[in-house]
């Protein structure tokens, strides 16, 4: 049973394991972990900007004497607000999938989202959506500092004593995602696989594996469940995802064999129980998604245009 408040900051989960929660979860504030056994340290992510990087590490510096010196860290995808404040413990081993690594790469510089912010007044709907969402963020100065160390499929790490074990479980929200699973603490770091009290957003898919990673979870021995972005949880939690996949799933496929466009489909899709949740703009680039999937189009999403869609979405009138 989970009784962690969700509040800024460290919590202690039990058996030197933490996780450093940013409410409210919405784009950017996610969530981050750290492992220690004896000296021994692994910091699960690092955070969408130096300045509150910085201010995590300083915080579990303050708590936990061992994370004075960060050993390891795992990036569970590439997504800059899970390892854009990578440079700051850039001594530490950097670990994560192969395909999370590619990314890292391929994916959206910190310079241009940096420029994106910066040049939002420019941009019409695309800049007002950057605004909205990463306005608040600092992109000046970020090296992107890829991994040392790369896997594929499944890695397990030793932290002191303990085992930690890195399941790749991508493609879905992103190209790489991994679970890290510390099975004697009943304890798994999900990354975005699980948002939870906000919307999820499938950037790279299939559904179907994204549905595979929630059983996966499932089927895993564990009572705390730290997800990307929200606050802890248990299997309930991973259940409400999985239920939230099919139901897209489905209402996208009936309006994809009808002939909607997507951006129709997702201004057309009832929100339906999932209303309450945050960031209900993202079921955009999930119906999109979910096109591209039923249509056998493998190729990556225009992230810019769907920043655009999802802008004019929240514009009055935007959703019906
Ligand atoms: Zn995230």
């Amino acid at each position: 049973m989970n009784t962690q408040q969700y509040t800024k900051g460290l919590h202690d989960l039990g058996n030197s394991v933490y996780a450093y929660l940013q409410p409210d979860g919405s784009w950017g504030w996610s969530n981050a972990g750290l492992v220690i056994d004896g000296k021994a340290s692994l910091l699960i992510d690092t955070l969408f900007d130096l300045k509150l990087t910085q201010e995590m590490l300083d915080s579990m510096r303050k708590s936990v004497p061992a994370a004075a010196q960060i050993d390891m860290l795992v990036n569970t995808h590439a997504n800059g607000d899970h390892c854009y404040g990578n440079q700051l413990v850039a001594d530490a081993e950097i670990i994560a999938s192969v395909r999370t690594a590619e990314e890292m790469v391929t994916g959206v510089s910190p310079a241009q989202m940096a420029a994106l912010v910066k040049n939002a007044d420019q941009l019409g709907q695309i800049g007002e959506f950057a605004r909205y969402a990463f306005g608040s963020f600092d992109f000046e100065n970020i090296t992107v500092t890829p991994p040392d160390k790369t896997f594929d499929g499944e890695l397990t790490l030793k932290v002191g004593d303990k085992m930690v074990h890195l399941i790749e479980v991508g493609p879905a929200h992103t190209q790489g995602d991994t679970l890290v699973h510390i099975p004697a603490d009943r304890i798994v770091f999900t990354g975005d696989i699980l948002f939870i009290g906000g919307h999820p957003i499938i950037w790279a898919g299939p559904t179907s594996n994204w549905l595979r990673a929630c059983d996966r979870i499932l089927a895993m021995d564990v009572e705390t469940i730290v997800p990307g972005h929200g606050p802890i949880t248990d299997k309930k939690g991973v259940a409400e995802i999985k239920g939230y996949f099919e139901y897209i799933f489905d209402e996208a496929r009936k309006r994809y064999e009808a002939g909607m466009p997507a951006f129709e489909a997702a201004r057309d899709i009832p929100l339906d129980r999932y209303a309450s949740w945050s960031d209900g703009e993202r079921i955009v680039v999930n119906v999109a998604s979910i096109y591209r999937e039923l249509s056998g189009d493998t190729t990556h999403p225009n992230v810019a245009s769907l920043f655009g869609q999802m802008a004019l979405f929240l514009a009055p009138g935007g959703q019906s």
